[in-house]
């Protein structure tokens, strides 16, 4: 009788230790590579229409609700040098010195935004660069103005979200 009783606690010892394992693996599973999913990072700038609208939460909170983390967060005013660096693939272009002079024109807040396929995710809430042709629903279509008072930056690569984390936080 106890010889049975015993053996009993073996097996639900054995099982327990199983489905332990098999939670552990599935958690650590969750933190990478699902499928066609990727945890990635990118760099969110809410710009100065944002600001003086006072809409930032409202931004944020649609990021929230899309399943997206702030890893990081700061307020800064931005000057020229990392403005023309932030802007160097515009420097060309006739209104570059106008973007260069809106974007600096007060503080605005600055995110590392996490969470799968985060950079592509983030680019369709956001809607195209024109907020004038973004759609009703998107964070542009709802709350932007013209091509350059369009709310929110959102890194467009891997590449260009490494970059922008470190010139803007200067880490990975
Ligand atoms: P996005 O921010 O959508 O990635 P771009 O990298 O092409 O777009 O441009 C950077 C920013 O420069 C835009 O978000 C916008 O604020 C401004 N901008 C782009 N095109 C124009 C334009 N034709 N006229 C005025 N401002 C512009």
């Amino acid at each position: 009788m106890e010889i049975g009783i015993r053996r009993w606690g073996l097996v639900v010892l054995v099982l327990t230790c199983l489905i332990g394992r098999s939670v552990a693996i599935a958690s650590d599973s969750d933190t990478q590579h699902t499928g066609n999913s990727f945890m990635e990072k990118s760099l969110i700038i809410l710009k100065p229409d944002c600001m003086q609208k006072r809409i930032a939460g409202k931004i944020i909170t649609r990021f929230e609700r899309a399943d997206l983390s702030i890893a990081d967060c700061k307020v800064m005013r931005l000057d020229e040098k990392i403005l023309n660096e932030h802007y160097a693939h515009l420097a060309h272009l006739p209104f570059f010195p106008e973007i260069v002079d809106f974007m600096g024109s007060c503080p605005v807040i600055i995110l590392i935004l996490e969470g799968d396929n985060a950079i592509s995710r983030i680019r369709t809430l956001l809607g195209p660069t024109d907020s004038q042709q973004a759609l009703p629903g998107t964070i542009r279509g709802d709350f932007g103005t013209d091509k350059m008072r369009n709310i929110a930056h959102a890194s467009d690569s891997k590449e260009t979200a490494e970059a922008e984390i470190i010139r803007f936080f200067g880490k990975k």
